[in-house]
């Protein structure tokens, strides 16, 4: 299977084309992460989360040693989830920004939406790269209906992969995770609020409904 990847604006290599950022989230993975959202993901799932970001049009296009700095200025983060928006359409990218991030000790999530199996049979050669850095890999598409307890999960036919020794699968019953919610408001010093985690599709369009004042 040939995975189309990094179309436009992901070029030079080490720039990454970023649908956003937090510096710090409790429902991104084990532990405090920043959490960086890329642009562009071919797979469209019927009821993806994230649909604003999977056209592949340009949006912040940032040097990947650039957003390295900037995280790793941050101060009481355990590691960094790559998620989108499809992290594999930018492995390069995403290879070389996780390989930094973890020389100074960050661990590494990387989201999905491709199975295992698409990601060996893959033939860009950076999903290898991308997967050396990943100490986590939560895989597989959106499946709507396919409920999950799980709050790394969207549902219940992904897989959580753990490729490095930083993070441990996390068990049912035992999950690392603090926070017991799955989903989390970040309000900026400008007012921008970013929603992140996996709501029910009930609560968000009630909160829909609410900013609406229907
Ligand atoms: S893989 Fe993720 S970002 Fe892409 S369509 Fe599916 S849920 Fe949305």
């Amino acid at each position: 299977m040939v995975i189309p990847n990094n179309n436009p604006g992901c070029r030079p290599i080490r720039m990454l084309n970023l649908a956003g950022f937090l510096g710090k989230s409790e429902v991104n993975g084990p532990g405090t992460r920043a959490v960086v959202w890329v642009r562009g993901c071919p797979i469209h799932c019927p009821g993806c989360f994230n649909e604003q970001f999977q056209p592949f049009s340009p949006a912040t296009l940032i040097p990947v040693d650039e957003l390295a700095g900037t995280i790793l200025s941050l101060h009481g983060i355990d590691g960094v989830t790559f998620s989108g928006g499809e992290p594999f359409a930018q492995a390069g990218p995403l290879a070389a920004l996780g390989e930094r991030l973890r020389e100074d000790g960050l661990s590494i999530v990387t989201y999905t939406g491709y199975t295992p199996s698409q990601l060996a049979a893959g033939d860009d050669p950076a999903i290898p790269a991308l997967l050396a850095v990943t100490d986590l890999l939560i895989a597989g598409p959106y499946v709507a209906g396919l409920g999950e307890a799980d709050p790394l999960k969207g549902s219940s036919n992904q897989q959580e992969i753990s490729l490095g020794m930083k993070i441990a699968i996390p068990k049912r019953g035992a999950f690392l995770h603090p926070a017991c919610s799955r989903i989390e408001f970040s309000i900026a010093s400008d007012g921008t609020v970013t929603t992140t985690g996996f709501p029910a599709p009930a609560l968000v369009e009630q909160l829909e409904s609410r900013c609406r004042g229907a």
